[in-house]
Parts: C-alpha cells; structure tokens; sequence
C-alpha cells in the first residue's frame, strides 16, 4: 500500500513509524514544508506520566521519550504576591524539537521516507492512503472542507508564546494586575535549561496595554517588566511570538474516501490543559492499529473514527472549560488566595476535592481551615457554634439574610419535609407551590392558600428550624403560567388536560407552550395587579405559619419567567423590549412580595433558555443584579424549559458554571443545581467559590 502523510509534526511522524513497524511493506512517505530540524514552539507537557498506550504502541520511542522527560509533581499559583503550591500533580515535558527528532530517527530507522521543505497542495497528494497530518490549518482539510465541514470558535483572550532560560521547578501559573487590566502567565520547564511561558489576557487588558500596536520587541519588554518577580531576572525569549487567539477546531467527519485527518487538523483543545500532542499520538496510534486490524483501508478509517472522536470530543469539552476559565480571570480578583488556587486546580472539571486531597492532603487542608474560619466569622453573628476542627466545605454554616443555616448542602422535598430533614441538608425546599388556584400546574400541585395549610405542611415541630440547628425550610412560590392546567406530571409533562376540566391560563404573551398547549392570555394591567395580590397573599400565609425562607419562582417557563425571556415576552408596552422592561413586573412582584415578608427572600432564576434567542448569561447577570438591588438575598441558578424546544446541554457540572459567573460577578449567595450528587462534587463547588450551596439531586 502506498501511504502519502502530509505534515511531519507529532501526528505524521508517530503514525508512520507505527505504520512502519507493523507493516514494513507499506510504502510511507511524509512531506513536511519546513527544513529539517526547524520548529516552532518550545515545550510540551504531558499532563500525565504514565502515557501507558505509547509504551505499548512502541516502547523504543517510549522510552526515548520519557527519559528525555523533565518530571514534576508540582503546580504554583503565584497570585498577590503569594506563592500557593499544590503538590501531588505529575506533569512531564520535553522540548519539542527533541520529541519530533527522535520521531524522525526513529522514522529513518524503520524506512518511513521523509522529504522537507516540501509544500503540499490538495492536487499533489496521491496512493491508497493520504493522511493529512498537516496541522491546524490544514490545506488537504479544508479543500474537502464540504465533507469534513470543519468549525472553528475562537478564543476571547489573547497569548503570545515565549521562551525563557529561568527553569521553573513546577508548572506554574502566574496572575498580575495593574492599570492595564489583568494578567496571567503559564511556565513549564522542558529540558532542564529552557521553560516554556505563555502569557494571556482578555481582550479589554490587551489592548488597554498597547499590546494591539506593540511590536514583538515592545510586546516583551512589557511582559518581562510585569512578569519581573517570576522572571528572576531572565529575558523572555522570542519565537516569532505573536499576539494570537486560540481556535478550537471540530470536525464533522474525519475521513472522506482514502483521506483521513488526524492531530490537530482533525481537532484543537486549548493549551492549558497540556493534551494536543497527546491526543495527536494517540490518533495516531489508533489509526495504526485500526489499519493493521481491518482488511479495507474504508474499514479502517470508519473504526478509527468511532474510537477517537468521542474520547476527543471528551478531553475537547475539559479543555474548553479551562479555556473559559482563563478568558475570565478578573472576575475572580476579590478571591483570597486559597481559594483562588483551588478554582483554577478544580477548573476543567476533571480534578475534583477529593481528587486534590489525595494528591495534596496539606493544600486542601488549608482549604477547608481558611474556608471553615471565614465562613465561621461570616455568620459569627448567629448562636452556631464555631466548629473545633476544619471540615470540608459542605459542612460549613452560612448565613442568608440574617439567618444562619448550618450546612451549605440543600435539596428538594419531595415527599415530606420530615424526610428530606433526615437527610441532614441544611436547607429544605418545596417544589413549586402555587400562590393560586388557577396558578397549579396541575391538580396535585400544592396551593398555598391558608396560614393552616402552611402549618399542616411545615409538621411537627421537631423539622422546624431555630437559629443555630435543625433544618432550615424554604417556601418556593410561584405561578405556572402557560405550563398550567396540565394532567399530572408523573406521567407526561405539560400534557393539557381535557376542555372540562381546564381553566383559563396567563402569560406575558400569548405563547402557548407547546404546540398542544391552550393559548395563554396576555396579561393586562388588572391581571398583573391579581396576580401581585396573589403572592403577596401566599406569602403572608407562609409569614404566618413559620416558614424560613422564601423564594420566587421566576424560571422553567413559568407566569414571572415568561416575563424575563425575550422567547415568551413579546410585549409592546412598558413590559416588554429590553432587559430592563421585561424585568419590571418580576420586580414589581418581588418588591411587593418584600413588603409583607421580612426574612431571607431568593429567586429561582433561568440564566439560559438553552434556546436560539433566549436568555443569555449576560442577561442574567444584570437581572440577578437588579434583584440583589431590590433586597433579593440568593439566587437559585436554573436553566432550559423556557419553551418546549429546548435544548439541554448536560455534562458533569453543566449548571455549575453559570452559577460561578452569578456569584462572582453579582456576589450575590448562589445556590447551585443541576445533577450534583455526591458531596465530593459539592465540596468543589464550594471550596472552589462557584457556589454558596449546592441542591443536591433528590435525596428525598
Ligand atoms: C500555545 C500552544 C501551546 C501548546 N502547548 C502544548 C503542550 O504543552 N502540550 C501539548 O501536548 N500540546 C501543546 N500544544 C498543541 C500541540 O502543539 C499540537 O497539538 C501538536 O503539535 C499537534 O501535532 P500535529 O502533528 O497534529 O500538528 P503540527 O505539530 O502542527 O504539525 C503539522 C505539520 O505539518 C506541516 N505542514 C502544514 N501544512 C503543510 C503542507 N501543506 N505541506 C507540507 N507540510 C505541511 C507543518 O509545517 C507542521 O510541521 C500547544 C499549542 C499551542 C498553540
């Protein structure tokens, strides 16, 4: 078989050495445009050591590689001029140039051809296999691009790559702010002598910094001058070093007839996660093996395909949370130090609490010591008691609107508020309570219509909070708007219920929810006064018969969320339009609600519709924001069910985040949800300042 590889990097090099080696009759020749030995970059890092399936793909290289490795097990968050080290991380590197010659050695000696400073072009490509190993912007991709239908997204921030002759003794991220904005840098050593050092910014600080106009000499003396403490003294090297933006690249298909992509032109994952050359070798490894295992080469490429594409698309979607992360630094200035270095080691969701315990016992113990002792003298008005030892974050208290509840763990009560108090969270809330009849989703949606009701609900005394133990309970009122009137929902959601046994529904507009669904009325000013008076009313009966807390429902497409959702509001009065306008009757409601209920007061909020033209994050940082102004104490985060077309995005965490940009851009307590189950994972929430309480999936 005559095999055309195009690009000798990473990709191109592993793969035809493997090819080579298991089958030596193959004919393999790589055409890489640049000379030999040029290369641009300065080192790699593995974020893991083992990289066990390169030792068994071909274990001379294996071991070339490792012992050229630098190994560290360390990272450093140098941030207000503290220096935080969490150990137990195992990283290796290696210079670039040394990984790609001993693949080039290593190419010579099973009798791969190699030819350079040759350009290949789409036409020039010919045999039974072509390879396009031609990186990111690959010229064979992108003259098939109708069948690969590549996309890219490009990064927010900014980085420039440099080299530097101070070695670093850890993998080190270094934060700097000053007039210009904020700063940060990220050095791995790779051969003892040379580190690499990437320094990123978000766009405001770039070009508040001149860095738009710099030139490459003035781009360095700038962040040699910022980064003079981590520096030591040493110049930053240049590598004709630009100022870029990192694109994540997906394709659609990997193959198409005899041509097959792999590495980065089949796929991108931002470098903060240390996983490009990696995950090259590994293509590379799996196309090797998918073709000695297969009869056809058509065969081959589809197994190849089914077994990388879904591990890449895993490791693509860790590295776009760190990526975000990144891009979004300088929300998370006000952090202290701890927990600013636990938000960056727990960032892309693959190291958890308990992960970084067993690797650093000594770093996550002084987590919880700080984060017990500042939640501690947070709610050192209450009577709570301070704890004698430091406990994970889950099991500290908090205090919301002048009450303190002893734990950050919450959950739904599902059945009785009894046995959700058993679980031991420290905060229990109802399911959506309707402030009227007609505001039930359904028949057995519970209706707040009496202080007696209340009472009956809340039980005996014993679930009943007091100030410093106990469970703490919260109320969630709402109205169900255009989701009303529907057959229960253990079947079938948002089934309407047959004509004699309906009522009629409100809404902002007159959308109805599902194309099955009744058409709401649009409110008028006399239905919005009814409607005010009624949770004014429910919340006078939950003041009355002991409640704790209280929340306003205004998400999942309910009455108050159809409001706030420019996909269920398309009012032409002062109700609808902006942000602004379409929050006013949300508003309204909150702010008479405030009058008759003087204790911690939250709402449940969409942050997405996860919906083509719905809320944004954006927006909902300005609501949260216009609500903590009217005397709102938490928010609880929530997303989707704006409209029946939704489209959930669920991964582990997917709730998370959003919380993390209400919190710390509002500061406002954020509860949040969205299949947490475990404490391990709630503990990381919280350590890592995402959250001030997590809604734990059902435990009751
Ligand atoms: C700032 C930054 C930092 C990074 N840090 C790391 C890291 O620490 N760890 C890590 O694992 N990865 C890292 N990466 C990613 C890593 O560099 C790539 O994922 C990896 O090099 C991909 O290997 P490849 O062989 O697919 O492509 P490349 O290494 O890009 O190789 C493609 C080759 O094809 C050649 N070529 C292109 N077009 C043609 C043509 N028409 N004709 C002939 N030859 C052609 C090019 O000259 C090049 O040699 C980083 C990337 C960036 C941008």
């Amino acid at each position: 078989m005559k095999v055309t590889v195009v690009g000798g990097g990473p990709a191109g090099l592993y793969f035809s050495l493997l090819l080579k080696k298991t089958q030596p009759d193959h004919d393999v020749a790589i055409y890489e445009r640049n000379p030999e030995g040029a290369t641009y970059g300065w080192g790699v890092v593995f974020s893991d050591r083992t990289l066990t399936s390169f030792r068994e793909a071909d274990y001379k290289t294996y071991t070339q590689i490792t012992d050229n490795f630098i190994i560290w097990d360390s990272i450093d968050v140098c941030y207000r001029d503290e220096v935080l080290r969490c150990g137990g991380q195992v990283f290796s590197g290696i210079s670039r140039k040394t990984l790609l010659g001993l693949l080039h050695a290593r190419c010579d000696e099973l009798g791969v051809t190699i030819e350079h400073q040759r350009e290949m072009g789409p036409d020039d490509v010919e045999g039974d296999l072509v390879v396009a190993a031609d990186g990111v912007h690959s010229v064979l991709r992108e003259a098939n691009a109708e069948h690969f239908k590549p996309r890219f997204v490009s990064g927010s921030s900014r980085y420039i790559w440099f080299g530097t002759e101070r070695t670093f003794d850890s993998f080190t991220f270094a934060f700097r702010a000053n007039d210009d904005g904020f700063f940060q840098a990220h050095a791995y050593p790779f051969d003892g002598q040379m580190s690499t050092f990437i320094v990123e910014c978000d766009d405001a600080s770039w070009r508040a910094a001149g860095l738009d106009a710099a030139t490459e000499a003035e781009s360095i003396a700038y962040c040699e001058a910022l980064f003079a403490p981590e520096l030591r003294g040493h110049a930053l090297r240049s590598n004709n070093s630009k100022w870029i933006r990192f694109e994540t690249l997906k394709n659609s298909s990997w193959h198409n007839d005899n041509m097959v992509l792999i590495g980065d032109s089949a796929h991108t994952a931002h470098f903060s996660i240390g996983s490009g050359t990696k995950l090259a070798m590994e293509d590379a490894i799996s196309l090797a093996n998918a073709l000695e295992t297969k009869g056809t080469v058509e065969a081959a490429l589809t197994e190849y395909q089914l077994d990388r594409k879904p591990r890449v698309e895993r490791f693509q979607e860790a590295a776009r949370q760190s990526q975000t992360y990144f891009e979004n630094t300088r929300l998370y200035q006000h952090m202290e130090p701890l927990q600013f270095a636990f938000h960056l080691l727990s960032r892309s969701g693959r190291i958890d609490y308990d992960d970084l315990r067993l690797r650093d016992r000594g770093f996550v113990g002084a987590v919880d010591r700080w984060f017990t002792a500042s939640a501690s003298s947070a709610a050192s008005s209450s009577s709570a008691p301070a704890p004698a030892i430091a406990a994970p974050p889950s099991f500290a208290p908090l205090s919301i609107g002048g009450k303190t509840i002893p734990n950050r763990i919450a959950v739904t009560a599902r059945h009785d508020l009894e046995s959700a108090a058993a679980t031991g969270a420290g905060l229990v809330f109802t399911d959506l309570v309707a402030v009227s009849e007609h505001a039930r989703v359904s028949f057995d949606t519970p209706a707040l219509l009496s202080t007696e009701i209340g009472q009956r609900w809340l039980g005996s005394s014993d679930v009943r909070s007091d100030e410093t133990a106990g469970v703490t309970t919260v109320v969630t009122l709402g109205h169900s708007g255009a989701r009303g009137a529907t057959r229960p929902r253990d079947r079938m959601a948002d089934v309407p219920l047959p004509p004699e046994e309906t009522w009629g529904l409100l809404a902002a507009s007159p959308i109805p929810y599902t194309s099955h669904s009744q058409v709401p009325f649009e409110m008028d000013r006399r239905y919005m006064d009814d409607v005010t008076e009624d949770f004014v009313t429910a919340a006078t009966h939950a003041r009355e018969a002991g409640w704790d807390m209280l929340e306003l429902h205004m998400g999942h497409g309910y009455l108050l969320g159809s409001f706030i959702s420019p996909l269920t509001n398309r009012r032409a009065d002062d109700y609808g339009g902006a942000i602004e306008a379409r929050l006013r009757y949300p508003l309204e409601v909150l702010d008479a609600v405030r009058s008759v209920w003087a204790g911690p007061l939250g709402v449940a909020l969409n942050v997405s519709d996860w919906a083509p033209g719905g809320t944004t994050l954006r927006e909902a940082v300005t609501t949260a924001r216009s609500f903590t102004e009217h005397g709102c104490h938490f928010i609880r985060v929530l997303a989707g069910q704006t409209t029946a077309k939704h489209r959930p995005h669920y991964d582990e965490y997917f709730l998370t985040h959003y919380a993390d940009r209400i919190r710390n851009e509002v500061g406002i307590v954020t509860i949040a949800t969205g299949d947490i189950t475990t404490v391990d994972h709630a503990n990381t929430i919280l350590a890592g300042g995402r959250a001030d309480i997590c809604l734990l999936r059902s435990l009751a």
